[in-house]
């Protein structure tokens, strides 16, 4: 999922494409088309490659301004209006993204023997987010996707998790490129912290998914150094990364050219199928390429990896379609302002409200980074075709609308301080307060964990005044991600002899496993992985489990740091959490250490009111009798280790006379 969730950056960008150019894609050498600068437009420049030689052979990017077929049509500025060109006040583009990697002991990995292939899941497997798969054949190495997650509640101020790849670091020259399935944040997001360590390995994606990382890598200031090549599924059928066959084909998710990757190796063909839904009906997008599933699954697959998010869902995701019926409803027969919170990812979904804005003469106005710039992505690249007029950033020039002639679409995001309608339903939001006679249209579903926050946000809204209208009571959104019936018809297309569940909880996954074996697939061929897990496929493509399994930390990224979710730092934070805070100051000779005056305190959290008098005289006395002590026993003792005593005695004195384990800091200021 989640995928949804996932919903704040992208970009427009200089990008270096493949094409095939011949009809028997194995057999040719392909055609290298196409790079482009900040004015779109395009060149084509020859590469030599073919099947045994890795397209990765650094293709330079290349300046000049041949137009390209392919994208002759292509003219992002005919539809630019003032709205893109209006000033961003709020927006908080101060963040340095961090590029050093925590320097762990890298773990050795065990001997993989000569004509065997090797999958080690890295993430994905025991949480919504930071994905990341890593197969290798012999000594060369590519990567499946690179995602963030959004921190645990644990990691106290983290902004967001990263993949531990710090077993990779010693092997990055064999890495031979990185191929992305789609562009939300959970499979994109980590790419710009790792892209320097890892000494920038070619990344191969689909049209949508290259422009949404520009910004990330522009943010990091890496993109002049990035390879990144744009795949056609439809068109270019097998390439050569190293010595892996690698092919994108088309799939139905809830972001538009989202793809399924076939991967070969000389002993093992996998289908890793990514989050998932067929969808006959799409929003802006093509519908699923069936026949050429059944195709790849007619070549013998070994391994299928398979997205697990809705295996407890019966039947099928709606689709698309279905949406926009009812959200045209809600908007045609709505009389006052409409807020719309939807996730910026979500194009298709923001086209269809973009459209029934047009046909109910009403202007939309955009809230928020992301959404701003997803909406010129997606016009730029033509996924979304409206009036220029009809679309406006928000500012205060929409009190100078009619109510019922406005739509102000909003993002919504996975922390409540981050979502736009948040801010607008508790009166923080500098142009929209929510009021009587307001439409609020949520077409987004929380994250598992943050339903409180929701709820509480929905009963804001209702005492307001506003009409509310929710998926649980109308069909306003769907998921991106394939149910019970759709899976079994992705296992019955692929045929697999082994089978692995993907992505998210382990009893998600243990229901997909369920659902595979009440087809055709035997328990033994099924593979519950986590993160870290080692899955071997010998020369007689027997597919085991690897008895090793490395131990992954939890990489955050908190502010321009990157470190591991178990530092010190966080310990501490958690400790504070509690509110339970002692500061003591000392006053001593810097000579004797003799303390001089009486001791300062300060208590947070601690004590309560009819008991706060007493507990201070009682930590007091204890710290002056712990630091007294101390000095006389060890008259040359470090400040250091002064403190550290003084600290234990009194946290531990705390326990047992009040049952507490507060945070005890003291301070010693010498004169
Ligand atoms: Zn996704």
């Amino acid at each position: 999922m989640s995928n949804d969730f996932f919903d704040e950056l992208e970009s427009d960008l200089i990008w270096e494409e493949w094409s095939a150019a011949s009809q028997d894609k194995r057999a040719e050498t392909p055609d290298f088309s196409a790079t482009i600068e900040d004015n779109y437009e395009f060149t084509k420049k020859p590469i030599n490659t073919n099947n045994t030689a890795s397209p990765t052979a650094t293709p330079a990017i290349v300046t000049n301004n041949t137009a390209s077929p392919r994208i002759a049509n292509f003219n992002p500025n005919q539809n630019k209006n003032n709205w893109e060109n209006e000033k961003i006040s709020n927006f908080n583009t101060s963040f340095e993204v961090p590029h050093i990697f925590p320097n762990l002991k890298p773990q050795t990995l065990p001997p993989l023997e000569k004509g065997h292939t090797r999958i080690i899941t890295v993430g994905g497997h025991n949480e919504v987010g930071k994905n990341l798969s890593v197969m290798q054949y012999n000594w060369e190495i590519i990567l499946i996707d690179w995602g963030l997650q959004f921190p645990e509640s644990t990691m106290l101020g983290a902004k967001y998790c990263l993949p531990d790849i710090s077993f990779l670091i010693p092997l990055k020259d064999k890495i031979k490129g990185i191929v992305i399935t789609h562009g939300h944040l959970d499979h994109i997001g980590g790419l710009k912290h790792i892209l320097p360590t890892l000494g920038f390995p070619p990344i191969y994606w689909a049209k949508l998914t290259i422009w949404l990382i520009k910004k990330q890598l522009e943010d990091a200031q890496i993109l002049d150094k990035a390879k990144l090549f744009v795949m056609h599924p439809e068109d270019d059928g097998i390439f050569n990364i190293g010595l892996f066959k690698v092919e994108f084909f088309r799939e139905n998710h809830n972001i538009p050219d989202a793809c399924w990757i076939y991967i070969e190796t000389p002993n093992a063909r996998m289908v890793y199928t990514w989050d998932f839904k067929f969808d006959f009906t799409p929003s802006i997008d093509k519908p699923a390429d069936l026949s050429k599933i059944a195709e790849i699954g007619a070549r013998w697959i070994d391994l299928l990896m398979s997205d697990s998010t809705n295996s407890l869902k019966e039947w099928f995701t709606q689709t698309e379609a279905d949406i926009w019926v009812e959200l045209h409803k809600i908007i045609s027969e709505s009389q006052g302002r409409i807020v719309i919170a939807t996730f910026a990812s979500l194009i298709g979904r923001i086209h269809q409200i973009i459209e029934s804005a047009e046909k109910t003469g009403r202007t939309v106005f955009l809230n928020g980074r992301s959404m701003v710039e997803n909406v010129r992505i997606g016009r730029e690249l033509g996924y979304i075709k409206c009036n220029p007029n009809t679309i406006r950033r928000l500012t205060n020039a929409i009190d100078s609308v009619p109510d019922n002639k406005t739509i102000i679409l909003t993002t919504w995001s996975q922390w409540e301080e981050f979502s736009g309608l948040y801010r607008m339903a508790y009166w923080e939001h500098p142009i929209i307060k929510i009021r009587p006679g307001d439409n609020v249209i949520l077409s987004s579903n929380p994250i598992p964990g943050n339903e409180r926050w929701v709820v509480n946000l929905m009963n804001e809204l209702i005492k307001l005044g506003a009409s509310l209208y929710t998926k649980d009571w109308m069909d306003i959104h769907t998921s991106g991600h394939a149910s019970r019936e759709e899976q079994k018809i992705m296992i019955n297309l692929v045929k697999p002899k082994f089978f692995m569940p993907a992505h998210w909880e382990l009893f998600m996954r243990v229901a997909h496993k369920k659902t595979a074996m009440s087809l055709w697939i035997p328990d033994k061929n099924v593979f519950l992985t986590d993160n870290g897990s080692i899955i071997d496929i010998d020369a007689d493509r027997v597919i085991r489990k690897n008895k090793y399994k490395l131990k992954l930390e939890d990489i955050i990224v908190d502010g321009q740091w990157i470190g591991v979710a178990t530092s010190h730092i966080i310990d501490a934070r958690g400790q504070m959490m509690k509110a339970w805070v002692v500061v003591i100051v000392f006053k001593a000779d810097e000579k004797s250490k003799a303390l001089l005056g009486p001791l300062k305190i300060e208590t947070r959290g601690l004590a309560y009111l009819d008991e706060v008098r007493e507990v201070h005289r009682m930590i007091i006395k204890k710290a002056r009798t712990s630091f007294e002590n101390t000095v006389k026993d060890i008259p040359d003792i470090e400040e250091k280790e002064l403190i550290k005593i003084v600290k234990k005695d009194v946290e531990s004195y705390l326990q047992y006379k009040i049952e507490r384990e507060p945070m005890v800091i003291p301070t010693v200021v010498y004169v």
